[in-house]
Protein backbone atom coordinates (compact mmCIF):
# COMPACT_ATOMS: atom_id res chain seq x y z
CA UNK A 1 0.00 0.00 0.00
CA UNK A 2 1.87 3.59 -0.75
CA UNK A 3 -0.33 5.13 1.65
CA UNK A 4 -2.68 5.00 4.38
CA UNK A 5 -3.54 9.55 4.33
CA UNK A 6 -2.77 11.89 2.13
CA UNK A 7 -0.27 14.74 2.64
CA UNK A 8 -3.42 17.34 3.37
CA UNK A 9 -5.36 14.83 5.75
CA UNK A 10 -3.42 14.01 9.40
CA UNK A 11 -4.53 16.50 12.25
CA UNK A 12 -3.78 17.02 15.93
CA UNK A 13 -6.65 14.11 16.40
CA UNK A 14 -4.50 11.55 14.59
CA UNK A 15 -1.14 11.99 17.01
CA UNK A 16 0.29 8.52 17.90
CA UNK A 17 -0.96 6.83 14.45
CA UNK A 18 1.10 4.85 12.34
CA UNK A 19 0.81 6.48 8.98
CA UNK A 20 2.32 6.24 5.62
CA UNK A 21 2.75 8.80 2.76
CA UNK A 22 3.65 9.16 -0.77
CA UNK A 23 4.30 12.39 -2.69
CA UNK A 24 6.85 14.78 -3.88
CA UNK A 25 9.49 16.67 -2.20
CA UNK A 26 8.95 20.65 -1.41
CA UNK A 27 11.56 21.29 0.43
CA UNK A 28 14.41 19.81 2.48
CA UNK A 29 15.51 21.95 5.66
CA UNK A 30 18.78 20.58 7.47
CA UNK A 31 18.59 21.93 11.30
CA UNK A 32 21.42 20.46 13.47
CA UNK A 33 19.83 16.88 13.92
CA UNK A 34 17.01 17.31 12.70
CA UNK A 35 16.04 17.43 8.63
CA UNK A 36 12.49 18.49 7.93
CA UNK A 37 10.48 17.48 4.76
CA UNK A 38 7.80 19.25 3.51
CA UNK A 39 5.64 16.31 1.10
CA UNK A 40 3.10 17.34 -1.33
CA UNK A 41 0.28 15.92 -3.16
CA UNK A 42 -2.85 17.17 -4.55
CA UNK A 43 -4.74 17.70 -0.90
CA UNK A 44 -1.67 19.59 0.75
CA UNK A 45 1.49 19.31 2.79
CA UNK A 46 2.99 17.48 5.50
CA UNK A 47 5.79 17.69 7.00
CA UNK A 48 7.90 14.95 7.67
CA UNK A 49 10.83 14.92 10.59
CA UNK A 50 13.84 12.39 10.81
CA UNK A 51 15.57 12.72 14.08
CA UNK A 52 19.48 12.02 13.05
CA UNK A 53 19.86 11.20 16.84
CA UNK A 54 18.02 8.24 16.60
CA UNK A 55 18.19 6.98 13.58
CA UNK A 56 21.32 8.77 11.74
CA UNK A 57 21.13 6.82 7.97
CA UNK A 58 17.41 7.62 7.97
CA UNK A 59 18.73 11.87 8.45
CA UNK A 60 21.58 11.07 5.65
CA UNK A 61 19.05 9.93 3.27
CA UNK A 62 16.35 12.35 3.58
CA UNK A 63 18.98 15.08 3.53
CA UNK A 64 20.48 13.48 0.07
CA UNK A 65 15.92 13.79 -1.25
CA UNK A 66 15.98 16.51 -4.33
CA UNK A 67 13.21 18.52 -4.95
CA UNK A 68 10.33 16.86 -7.01
CA UNK A 69 11.49 13.48 -5.67
CA UNK A 70 8.83 11.18 -4.98
CA UNK A 71 8.89 9.43 -2.05
CA UNK A 72 6.99 6.90 0.40
CA UNK A 73 7.40 7.66 3.94
CA UNK A 74 5.80 6.08 6.92
CA UNK A 75 6.39 6.82 10.43
CA UNK A 76 4.21 8.06 13.54
CA UNK A 77 2.25 11.24 13.69
CA UNK A 78 3.68 13.54 16.37
CA UNK A 79 2.12 17.11 17.82
CA UNK A 80 4.87 19.39 16.68
CA UNK A 81 6.74 21.79 18.54
CA UNK A 82 6.57 25.05 16.31
CA UNK A 83 3.20 24.93 14.81
CA UNK A 84 2.58 26.19 11.40
CA UNK A 85 -1.42 28.08 11.53
CA UNK A 86 -0.86 28.99 7.59
CA UNK A 87 -1.28 25.26 7.12
CA UNK A 88 -4.51 22.46 7.99
CA UNK A 89 -1.70 19.89 8.91
CA UNK A 90 0.65 22.22 10.79
CA UNK A 91 -0.26 21.02 14.02
CA UNK A 92 1.55 18.01 13.51
CA UNK A 93 4.10 15.79 11.87
CA UNK A 94 6.12 12.43 11.19
CA UNK A 95 8.18 11.28 12.73
CA UNK A 96 10.09 9.36 9.99
CA UNK A 97 10.95 5.51 10.50
CA UNK A 98 11.20 4.57 6.92
CA UNK A 99 11.33 6.10 3.73
CA UNK A 100 11.42 5.31 -0.26
CA UNK A 101 12.15 6.73 -2.79
CA UNK A 102 9.61 5.78 -5.89
CA UNK A 103 11.39 8.23 -8.35
CA UNK A 104 13.65 10.70 -8.82
CA UNK A 105 13.47 13.96 -10.23
CA UNK A 106 15.65 16.29 -12.42
CA UNK A 107 15.72 19.64 -10.72
CA UNK A 108 12.48 21.24 -12.69
CA UNK A 109 13.02 24.70 -14.61
CA UNK A 110 10.94 26.72 -11.66
CA UNK A 111 10.02 26.84 -8.32
CA UNK A 112 6.94 24.86 -7.73
CA UNK A 113 5.11 27.44 -5.03
CA UNK A 114 2.16 29.17 -4.95
CA UNK A 115 4.49 32.26 -6.62
CA UNK A 116 6.41 30.68 -9.04
CA UNK A 117 9.63 32.01 -10.24
CA UNK A 118 9.20 30.25 -14.14
CA UNK A 119 7.86 32.66 -16.43
CA UNK A 120 4.68 32.29 -18.73
CA UNK A 121 6.18 30.42 -21.28
CA UNK A 122 8.70 28.09 -19.20
CA UNK A 123 5.34 26.91 -17.52
CA UNK A 124 3.53 26.08 -20.40
CA UNK A 125 6.32 24.38 -21.78
CA UNK A 126 6.37 22.44 -18.34
CA UNK A 127 2.66 22.61 -17.70
CA UNK A 128 2.62 19.31 -16.14
CA UNK A 129 5.00 20.70 -13.06
CA UNK A 130 2.70 23.94 -13.96
CA UNK A 131 -0.33 21.83 -12.57
CA UNK A 132 1.32 21.10 -9.23
CA UNK A 133 1.65 24.46 -7.82
CA UNK A 134 -1.30 25.18 -6.00
CA UNK A 135 -3.17 28.40 -8.09
CA UNK A 136 -3.24 25.77 -11.23
CA UNK A 137 -4.75 22.85 -9.18
CA UNK A 138 -7.27 25.29 -7.68
CA UNK A 139 -8.68 26.27 -10.63
CA UNK A 140 -9.09 23.14 -12.16
CA UNK A 141 -10.44 21.63 -8.56
CA UNK A 142 -12.94 25.20 -9.13
CA UNK A 143 -13.77 23.72 -12.91
CA UNK A 144 -14.67 20.62 -11.79
CA UNK A 145 -16.70 21.43 -8.95
CA UNK A 146 -19.18 23.77 -11.70
CA UNK A 147 -19.10 21.35 -14.24
CA UNK A 148 -20.93 19.12 -11.47
CA UNK A 149 -22.86 21.88 -10.69
CA UNK A 150 -24.06 22.35 -14.04
CA UNK A 151 -24.46 18.84 -14.90
CA UNK A 152 -26.47 18.30 -11.44
CA UNK A 153 -28.85 21.55 -11.84
CA UNK A 154 -29.27 20.86 -15.83
CA UNK A 155 -30.13 17.32 -15.26
CA UNK A 156 -33.17 18.40 -12.29
CA UNK A 157 -34.65 20.48 -14.76
CA UNK A 158 -35.10 17.66 -17.52
CA UNK A 159 -31.95 18.64 -19.71
CA UNK A 160 -30.02 15.60 -21.14
CA UNK A 161 -26.89 16.15 -22.35
CA UNK A 162 -26.44 14.87 -26.23
CA UNK A 163 -22.66 14.78 -28.15
CA UNK A 164 -22.72 15.90 -31.30
CA UNK A 165 -20.40 15.38 -33.83
CA UNK A 166 -16.93 17.18 -34.12
CA UNK A 167 -16.02 16.08 -37.62
CA UNK A 168 -18.81 18.63 -39.37
CA UNK A 169 -19.28 21.05 -42.33
CA UNK A 170 -18.60 24.79 -41.36
CA UNK A 171 -20.52 26.89 -39.22
CA UNK A 172 -21.70 30.17 -39.31
CA UNK A 173 -20.55 31.49 -35.72
CA UNK A 174 -18.65 34.45 -38.10
CA UNK A 175 -14.84 33.26 -37.40
CA UNK A 176 -12.82 31.01 -39.43
CA UNK A 177 -13.39 27.06 -39.46
CA UNK A 178 -10.52 25.27 -38.50
CA UNK A 179 -10.63 21.80 -41.43
CA UNK A 180 -9.62 18.63 -41.74
CA UNK A 181 -8.89 16.82 -44.65
CA UNK A 182 -10.32 13.28 -45.64
CA UNK A 183 -8.40 10.75 -46.87
CA UNK A 184 -11.27 9.20 -48.03
CA UNK A 185 -12.61 11.74 -49.98
CA UNK A 186 -9.19 13.43 -51.41
CA UNK A 187 -9.52 17.31 -51.83
CA UNK A 188 -12.55 17.36 -49.27
CA UNK A 189 -12.87 18.77 -46.09
CA UNK A 190 -14.81 18.46 -42.68
CA UNK A 191 -14.57 21.64 -40.52
CA UNK A 192 -14.25 21.74 -36.86
CA UNK A 193 -17.33 23.33 -34.94
CA UNK A 194 -17.55 26.29 -34.08
CA UNK A 195 -20.37 25.47 -32.10
CA UNK A 196 -23.10 22.65 -32.08
CA UNK A 197 -25.71 25.73 -33.27
CA UNK A 198 -27.14 23.56 -35.97
CA UNK A 199 -27.07 20.45 -33.92
CA UNK A 200 -28.72 21.44 -31.36
CA UNK A 201 -31.87 23.15 -33.37
CA UNK A 202 -31.89 20.11 -35.34
CA UNK A 203 -32.32 18.09 -31.75
CA UNK A 204 -34.89 20.21 -31.08
CA UNK A 205 -36.66 19.43 -34.30
CA UNK A 206 -36.14 15.87 -32.96
CA UNK A 207 -38.36 16.67 -30.23
CA UNK A 208 -35.54 16.50 -27.60
CA UNK A 209 -36.95 19.93 -25.71
CA UNK A 210 -34.10 20.41 -23.58
CA UNK A 211 -30.32 19.71 -24.54
CA UNK A 212 -27.39 20.91 -23.30
CA UNK A 213 -23.60 19.85 -23.31
CA UNK A 214 -20.33 20.80 -22.00
CA UNK A 215 -18.70 20.82 -25.85
CA UNK A 216 -15.39 21.92 -27.24
CA UNK A 217 -16.06 24.59 -29.93
CA UNK A 218 -13.04 25.76 -32.42
CA UNK A 219 -12.60 29.23 -33.87
CA UNK A 220 -9.38 30.03 -35.89
CA UNK A 221 -9.52 33.71 -34.60
CA UNK A 222 -6.13 36.01 -33.39
CA UNK A 223 -5.91 35.26 -29.86
CA UNK A 224 -6.43 37.66 -27.06
CA UNK A 225 -6.01 37.10 -22.96
CA UNK A 226 -9.98 35.66 -23.38
CA UNK A 227 -9.90 33.65 -25.98
CA UNK A 228 -8.28 30.02 -27.16
CA UNK A 229 -8.54 28.47 -30.42
CA UNK A 230 -10.22 25.46 -29.10
CA UNK A 231 -12.80 26.32 -25.78
CA UNK A 232 -15.57 24.77 -23.60
CA UNK A 233 -19.13 26.13 -23.90
CA UNK A 234 -21.56 24.85 -21.98
CA UNK A 235 -24.25 24.93 -24.78
CA UNK A 236 -28.20 24.72 -24.48
CA UNK A 237 -31.57 24.95 -26.08
CA UNK A 238 -35.07 24.92 -25.11
CA UNK A 239 -38.39 24.07 -27.31
CA UNK A 240 -41.41 26.05 -26.62
CA UNK A 241 -39.67 28.75 -24.65
CA UNK A 242 -39.64 32.67 -25.51
CA UNK A 243 -36.53 34.75 -23.94
CA UNK A 244 -37.95 35.26 -20.49
CA UNK A 245 -38.22 31.28 -20.28
CA UNK A 246 -34.31 30.82 -21.13
CA UNK A 247 -33.03 33.63 -19.44
CA UNK A 248 -34.74 32.98 -16.38
CA UNK A 249 -33.71 28.83 -16.39
CA UNK A 250 -30.26 29.62 -17.03
CA UNK A 251 -30.23 32.67 -14.61
CA UNK A 252 -31.30 29.77 -12.05
CA UNK A 253 -28.40 28.00 -13.23
CA UNK A 254 -25.96 30.86 -13.14
CA UNK A 255 -26.88 31.55 -9.44
CA UNK A 256 -26.54 27.65 -8.81
CA UNK A 257 -23.10 27.96 -9.82
CA UNK A 258 -22.43 31.01 -7.59
CA UNK A 259 -24.16 29.15 -4.93
CA UNK A 260 -21.89 25.98 -5.30
CA UNK A 261 -18.71 27.12 -6.16
CA UNK A 262 -17.71 30.54 -4.79
CA UNK A 263 -20.85 30.24 -1.45
CA UNK A 264 -22.70 33.11 -3.28
CA UNK A 265 -26.74 33.25 -3.38
CA UNK A 266 -27.77 35.83 -5.12
CA UNK A 267 -31.49 36.64 -4.13
CA UNK A 268 -32.69 39.30 -6.67
CA UNK A 269 -33.46 38.85 -10.11
CA UNK A 270 -30.08 39.91 -12.01
CA UNK A 271 -30.49 43.57 -13.71
CA UNK A 272 -31.64 43.77 -17.37
CA UNK A 273 -30.16 46.62 -19.90
CA UNK A 274 -31.21 47.12 -23.49
CA UNK A 275 -28.09 47.07 -25.40
CA UNK A 276 -29.19 50.92 -26.60
CA UNK A 277 -29.04 51.53 -22.71
CA UNK A 278 -25.70 49.58 -22.29
CA UNK A 279 -23.69 51.78 -25.38
CA UNK A 280 -25.10 55.19 -24.46
CA UNK A 281 -24.44 54.36 -20.21
CA UNK A 282 -21.51 52.53 -20.44
CA UNK A 283 -19.98 52.74 -24.01
CA UNK A 284 -20.11 48.52 -23.78
CA UNK A 285 -22.22 45.74 -24.80
CA UNK A 286 -20.74 43.92 -22.21
CA UNK A 287 -20.86 46.60 -19.07
CA UNK A 288 -18.66 46.08 -15.65
CA UNK A 289 -21.68 47.45 -13.11
CA UNK A 290 -19.40 47.08 -9.99
CA UNK A 291 -19.24 50.71 -10.63
CA UNK A 292 -21.00 53.74 -11.25
CA UNK A 293 -19.45 56.37 -13.56
CA UNK A 294 -21.74 56.11 -16.31
CA UNK A 295 -21.07 58.15 -19.55
CA UNK A 296 -22.88 61.59 -19.78
CA UNK A 297 -24.21 62.79 -23.10
CA UNK A 298 -22.45 66.48 -22.95
CA UNK A 299 -23.16 67.43 -26.31
CA UNK A 300 -26.50 69.75 -25.74
CA UNK A 301 -24.35 71.70 -23.10
CA UNK A 302 -21.48 72.27 -25.04
CA UNK A 303 -22.55 73.18 -28.75
CA UNK A 304 -22.46 76.50 -29.74
CA UNK A 305 -18.80 78.04 -28.69
CA UNK A 306 -15.68 78.85 -30.73
CA UNK A 307 -14.25 76.00 -29.99
CA UNK A 308 -13.97 73.92 -33.52
CA UNK A 309 -13.19 70.31 -32.10
CA UNK A 310 -16.69 70.44 -30.17
CA UNK A 311 -18.75 71.88 -32.86
CA UNK A 312 -17.77 69.26 -35.69
CA UNK A 313 -18.24 66.81 -33.18
CA UNK A 314 -21.41 64.44 -33.76
CA UNK A 315 -21.16 63.46 -30.02
CA UNK A 316 -19.63 65.31 -26.80
CA UNK A 317 -19.53 62.70 -23.70
CA UNK A 318 -17.93 62.67 -20.63
CA UNK A 319 -17.53 60.61 -17.32
CA UNK A 320 -17.21 62.08 -13.75
CA UNK A 321 -13.83 60.50 -12.12
CA UNK A 322 -14.89 60.96 -7.95
CA UNK A 323 -12.16 62.58 -5.71
CA UNK A 324 -9.50 63.25 -8.88
CA UNK A 325 -9.85 66.87 -9.02
CA UNK A 326 -6.06 66.54 -7.81
CA UNK A 327 -4.63 64.86 -10.87
CA UNK A 328 -1.88 66.67 -12.05
CA UNK A 329 -0.77 68.12 -15.30
CA UNK A 330 1.25 65.12 -16.36
CA UNK A 331 -1.14 62.49 -15.20
CA UNK A 332 -3.59 64.35 -17.22
CA UNK A 333 -1.01 64.60 -20.27
CA UNK A 334 -0.40 60.59 -19.52
CA UNK A 335 -4.14 60.37 -19.68
CA UNK A 336 -4.43 62.19 -23.37
CA UNK A 337 -1.61 59.55 -24.37
CA UNK A 338 -3.46 56.87 -22.89
CA UNK A 339 -6.95 57.80 -24.81
CA UNK A 340 -4.71 58.63 -27.68
CA UNK A 341 -3.47 55.12 -28.51
CA UNK A 342 -5.01 53.19 -31.76
CA UNK A 343 -7.03 50.70 -29.49
CA UNK A 344 -8.46 53.58 -28.10
CA UNK A 345 -8.72 56.26 -30.93
CA UNK A 346 -9.58 59.60 -29.66
CA UNK A 347 -7.99 62.48 -30.82
CA UNK A 348 -7.77 63.68 -27.50
CA UNK A 349 -8.65 64.46 -23.90
CA UNK A 350 -10.56 67.21 -21.99
CA UNK A 351 -10.87 67.92 -18.63
CA UNK A 352 -12.88 69.93 -16.22
CA UNK A 353 -11.39 69.47 -12.67
CA UNK A 354 -14.12 70.88 -9.79
CA UNK A 355 -11.24 71.50 -7.60
CA UNK A 356 -11.47 71.36 -3.53
CA UNK A 357 -11.50 75.07 -3.01
CA UNK A 358 -14.72 75.78 -5.34
CA UNK A 359 -12.69 76.88 -8.27
CA UNK A 360 -12.89 75.25 -11.93
CA UNK A 361 -10.07 74.27 -14.01
CA UNK A 362 -10.46 73.07 -17.13
CA UNK A 363 -8.71 72.39 -20.84
CA UNK A 364 -11.36 74.30 -22.58
CA UNK A 365 -11.70 77.65 -20.29
CA UNK A 366 -10.92 79.79 -23.10
CA UNK A 367 -14.11 79.02 -25.04
CA UNK A 368 -16.80 78.60 -21.93
CA UNK A 369 -16.87 81.70 -19.34
CA UNK A 370 -16.78 80.43 -15.76
CA UNK A 371 -20.74 80.48 -15.16
CA UNK A 372 -20.98 77.95 -18.35
CA UNK A 373 -18.53 75.07 -16.49
CA UNK A 374 -19.49 75.89 -13.20
CA UNK A 375 -23.53 75.31 -14.45
CA UNK A 376 -21.85 71.89 -16.44
CA UNK A 377 -20.99 71.03 -12.50
CA UNK A 378 -24.13 71.48 -11.42
CA UNK A 379 -26.16 69.91 -14.07
CA UNK A 380 -23.86 66.81 -14.16
CA UNK A 381 -22.79 66.27 -10.84
CA UNK A 382 -19.21 66.77 -10.74
CA UNK A 383 -18.79 68.12 -7.12
CA UNK A 384 -16.02 69.30 -5.52
CA UNK A 385 -12.77 67.64 -5.91
CA UNK A 386 -14.43 65.42 -9.08
CA UNK A 387 -12.97 65.26 -12.49
CA UNK A 388 -14.96 65.28 -15.63
CA UNK A 389 -12.86 63.48 -18.57
CA UNK A 390 -14.59 64.48 -21.99
CA UNK A 391 -13.90 63.04 -25.28
CA UNK A 392 -15.87 63.83 -28.94
CA UNK A 393 -16.40 63.09 -31.84
CA UNK A 394 -18.55 60.27 -34.25
CA UNK A 395 -21.24 58.72 -31.98
CA UNK A 396 -20.45 55.21 -31.95
CA UNK A 397 -16.76 55.53 -31.80
CA UNK A 398 -16.95 57.89 -28.79
CA UNK A 399 -18.82 56.41 -26.60
CA UNK A 400 -16.81 53.24 -26.85
CA UNK A 401 -13.72 54.95 -26.26
CA UNK A 402 -15.22 56.51 -22.88
CA UNK A 403 -16.38 52.83 -22.66
CA UNK A 404 -12.63 51.82 -22.47
CA UNK A 405 -11.54 55.14 -20.50
CA UNK A 406 -13.95 54.36 -17.85
CA UNK A 407 -12.93 50.82 -17.33
CA UNK A 408 -9.71 51.97 -17.39
CA UNK A 409 -10.17 55.19 -14.34
CA UNK A 410 -12.40 51.96 -12.85
CA UNK A 411 -8.79 49.86 -12.69
CA UNK A 412 -6.71 52.68 -11.37
CA UNK A 413 -9.34 53.67 -8.79
CA UNK A 414 -9.50 50.42 -7.57
CA UNK A 415 -13.48 49.81 -8.45
CA UNK A 416 -13.12 46.83 -9.98
CA UNK A 417 -12.55 44.37 -7.32
CA UNK A 418 -12.32 40.75 -8.02
CA UNK A 419 -14.07 39.23 -4.94
CA UNK A 420 -17.28 41.09 -6.41
CA UNK A 421 -19.54 39.60 -9.06
CA UNK A 422 -22.03 42.02 -10.76
CA UNK A 423 -24.27 39.73 -13.84
CA UNK A 424 -26.79 41.47 -15.88
CA UNK A 425 -28.34 40.58 -19.15
CA UNK A 426 -28.17 42.45 -21.99
CA UNK A 427 -30.99 42.59 -24.17
CA UNK A 428 -32.46 44.18 -27.75
CA UNK A 429 -29.66 43.57 -29.82
CA UNK A 430 -29.50 44.85 -33.12
CA UNK A 431 -30.18 41.96 -35.63
CA UNK A 432 -28.04 43.31 -37.93
CA UNK A 433 -24.38 45.00 -38.05
CA UNK A 434 -23.60 46.77 -41.04
CA UNK A 435 -20.08 46.40 -42.37
CA UNK A 436 -18.45 49.45 -44.15
CA UNK A 437 -15.47 47.62 -45.68
CA UNK A 438 -17.54 44.57 -47.06
CA UNK A 439 -20.60 46.63 -47.55
CA UNK A 440 -23.02 44.36 -46.41
CA UNK A 441 -25.23 43.10 -43.28
CA UNK A 442 -23.80 40.57 -41.10
CA UNK A 443 -25.71 38.83 -38.70
CA UNK A 444 -25.40 40.59 -35.18
CA UNK A 445 -25.24 37.08 -33.14
CA UNK A 446 -26.04 34.72 -36.38
CA UNK A 447 -28.22 33.98 -39.23
CA UNK A 448 -30.85 32.06 -36.75
CA UNK A 449 -31.51 34.33 -34.37
CA UNK A 450 -35.06 35.50 -34.73
CA UNK A 451 -36.25 39.66 -35.14
CA UNK A 452 -38.87 40.80 -32.89
CA UNK A 453 -41.60 40.17 -33.78
CA UNK A 454 -42.93 43.73 -33.95
CA UNK A 455 -39.70 44.58 -35.95
CA UNK A 456 -40.22 42.22 -38.57
CA UNK A 457 -41.77 44.50 -40.81
CA UNK A 458 -38.72 46.81 -40.43
CA UNK A 459 -36.79 43.98 -42.34
CA UNK A 460 -37.68 45.16 -45.93
CA UNK A 461 -37.44 49.05 -45.03
CA UNK A 462 -34.81 49.28 -42.60
CA UNK A 463 -33.09 46.01 -41.60
CA UNK A 464 -30.54 48.50 -39.37
CA UNK A 465 -33.15 49.12 -36.72
CA UNK A 466 -34.20 45.87 -36.49
CA UNK A 467 -34.11 43.87 -32.94
CA UNK A 468 -33.27 40.71 -32.34
CA UNK A 469 -34.88 38.37 -29.75
CA UNK A 470 -30.99 37.94 -28.70
CA UNK A 471 -29.91 38.32 -25.03
CA UNK A 472 -26.03 37.76 -23.60
CA UNK A 473 -25.00 37.55 -19.96
CA UNK A 474 -22.50 39.38 -18.46
CA UNK A 475 -20.36 39.33 -15.02
CA UNK A 476 -17.79 42.33 -14.19
CA UNK A 477 -17.36 43.48 -18.07
CA UNK A 478 -17.03 39.59 -19.49
CA UNK A 479 -19.41 38.46 -21.64
CA UNK A 480 -19.82 34.73 -20.60
CA UNK A 481 -22.75 33.58 -23.06
CA UNK A 482 -25.25 34.49 -25.46
CA UNK A 483 -27.92 33.09 -27.08
CA UNK A 484 -31.30 33.54 -28.63
CA UNK A 485 -34.75 32.70 -29.82
CA UNK A 486 -34.16 31.13 -33.10
CA UNK A 487 -36.24 31.44 -36.13
CA UNK A 488 -38.50 27.94 -36.89
CA UNK A 489 -40.03 29.26 -39.90
CA UNK A 490 -38.58 28.16 -43.23
CA UNK A 491 -39.56 31.29 -45.38
CA UNK A 492 -38.63 33.84 -42.99
CA UNK A 493 -34.86 31.83 -42.40
CA UNK A 494 -34.61 32.04 -45.86
CA UNK A 495 -35.43 35.69 -46.07
CA UNK A 496 -32.76 36.35 -43.46
CA UNK A 497 -30.09 34.44 -45.16
CA UNK A 498 -31.66 36.98 -48.29
CA UNK A 499 -30.41 39.90 -46.20
CA UNK A 500 -27.31 38.25 -45.35
CA UNK A 501 -26.10 38.11 -49.40
CA UNK A 502 -26.77 34.42 -49.53
CA UNK A 503 -28.58 33.01 -53.04
CA UNK A 504 -30.85 30.60 -52.79
CA UNK A 505 -28.25 28.11 -54.05
CA UNK A 506 -25.80 29.08 -51.32
CA UNK A 507 -28.03 29.45 -48.52
CA UNK A 508 -29.10 25.28 -49.76
CA UNK A 509 -25.62 24.46 -50.13
CA UNK A 510 -24.57 25.71 -46.35
CA UNK A 511 -27.73 25.41 -44.84
CA UNK A 512 -29.98 22.96 -46.44
CA UNK A 513 -30.11 20.42 -44.17
CA UNK A 514 -31.63 22.70 -41.13
CA UNK A 515 -33.93 24.30 -44.00
CA UNK A 516 -35.05 20.81 -45.30
CA UNK A 517 -35.60 20.43 -41.01
CA UNK A 518 -37.91 22.61 -40.89
CA UNK A 519 -40.03 21.45 -43.65
CA UNK A 520 -41.01 18.33 -40.73
CA UNK A 521 -42.47 20.35 -38.09
CA UNK A 522 -39.38 22.40 -36.50
CA UNK A 523 -40.78 24.00 -32.84
CA UNK A 524 -40.54 27.39 -31.86
CA UNK A 525 -37.43 27.03 -29.72
CA UNK A 526 -33.98 29.19 -28.27
CA UNK A 527 -30.99 28.51 -26.18
CA UNK A 528 -27.94 30.10 -25.32
CA UNK A 529 -24.35 29.19 -24.40
CA UNK A 530 -21.82 30.08 -21.74
CA UNK A 531 -18.31 30.07 -22.18
CA UNK A 532 -17.18 27.97 -19.36
CA UNK A 533 -13.53 28.85 -19.63
CA UNK A 534 -14.37 32.57 -18.83
CA UNK A 535 -17.01 32.11 -16.17
CA UNK A 536 -14.68 29.73 -14.32
CA UNK A 537 -11.52 32.48 -14.82
CA UNK A 538 -14.49 34.89 -13.52
CA UNK A 539 -15.13 33.08 -10.35
CA UNK A 540 -10.97 32.54 -10.12
CA UNK A 541 -10.45 35.89 -10.36
CA UNK A 542 -7.68 34.98 -13.22
CA UNK A 543 -7.16 37.41 -15.68
CA UNK A 544 -6.48 34.86 -18.77
CA UNK A 545 -8.33 31.64 -19.73
CA UNK A 546 -5.37 30.11 -20.36
CA UNK A 547 -4.94 29.64 -16.26
CA UNK A 548 -8.40 27.56 -15.94
CA UNK A 549 -7.05 25.07 -19.33
CA UNK A 550 -5.72 22.18 -18.53
CA UNK A 551 -3.19 22.23 -21.43
CA UNK A 552 -3.87 25.58 -22.97
CA UNK A 553 -2.21 26.92 -25.90
CA UNK A 554 0.22 30.05 -25.79
CA UNK A 555 -0.40 33.72 -27.35
CA UNK A 556 0.64 32.42 -30.49
CA UNK A 557 -1.72 29.60 -30.69
CA UNK A 558 1.13 27.38 -29.95
CA UNK A 559 0.93 24.16 -27.71
CA UNK A 560 4.47 24.75 -25.99
CA UNK A 561 4.62 21.18 -24.42
CA UNK A 562 2.94 18.68 -26.73
CA UNK A 563 4.32 21.06 -29.44
CA UNK A 564 1.55 21.59 -31.97
CA UNK A 565 1.07 22.68 -34.54
CA UNK A 566 3.62 20.53 -36.45
CA UNK A 567 4.83 19.39 -39.99
CA UNK A 568 3.06 16.15 -41.12
CA UNK A 569 5.16 13.59 -43.17
CA UNK A 570 5.30 13.23 -46.65
CA UNK A 571 3.38 10.10 -46.51
CA UNK A 572 0.97 11.70 -44.46
CA UNK A 573 0.82 14.27 -46.94
CA UNK A 574 0.55 12.30 -50.05
CA UNK A 575 -2.07 9.71 -48.39
CA UNK A 576 -4.38 13.17 -48.55
CA UNK A 577 -3.29 14.51 -51.18
CA UNK A 578 -2.10 17.58 -49.80
CA UNK A 579 0.96 19.55 -51.54
CA UNK A 580 2.43 22.37 -49.17
CA UNK A 581 3.48 25.73 -50.79
CA UNK A 582 6.94 26.25 -49.27
CA UNK A 583 7.03 29.65 -49.37
CA UNK A 584 4.04 30.00 -46.94
CA UNK A 585 4.65 27.48 -44.63
CA UNK A 586 6.17 28.72 -41.43
CA UNK A 587 8.82 27.37 -39.41
N1 LIG B 1 -24.07 29.21 -30.73
C1 LIG B 1 -24.04 30.46 -30.04
C2 LIG B 1 -22.58 30.84 -29.71
O1 LIG B 1 -21.71 30.00 -29.75
C3 LIG B 1 -24.82 30.46 -28.79
C4 LIG B 1 -26.27 30.30 -29.02
O2 LIG B 1 -26.88 31.07 -29.78
O3 LIG B 1 -26.85 29.41 -28.39
O4 LIG B 1 -22.31 31.97 -29.37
Amino acid sequence: MFRTHTCGELRITDVSKNVTLSGWVQRVRKMGGMTFVDLRDRYGITQIAANGNKNHDLQEQCNKLGREFVVQISGVVIERENKNTTIPTGEIEVDCKEITILNESETPPFTIENESDGGEELRMKYRYLDIRRNPIKNNLLLRHTMALAIRNYLDKQGFIEVETPVLIGSTPEGARDFVVPSRVWPGQFYALPQSPQLFKQLLMVGGIDKYFQIVKCFRDEDLRADRQPEFTQIDCEMSFVEQKDVVSMFEGLAKYIFAQAKNIHFQEDFPHITYADAMNMYGSDKPDIRFEMTIQNLTKSFKGSEFIVFEQAQYIGGIVVKSCADYSRKELDALTEWVKRPQIGAKGLVYIKHENDGTIKSSIHKFFTPEQLYAVCKQYSIEKGDLMLILSGDTNATLTALGELRIEMGNRLGLRNKDVFAPLWVVDFPLFEWDDETQRLYAKHHPFTSPKPEDIALLDTNPKDVRANAYDFVVNGSEIGGGSIRIYDAKLQAKMFSILGFTPEQAQQQFGFLMGAFKYGAPPHGGLAFGFDRFVSILSGCDSIRDVIAFPKNNAAKDLMAESPTHISQEQLDELCLIIHKKDSKE
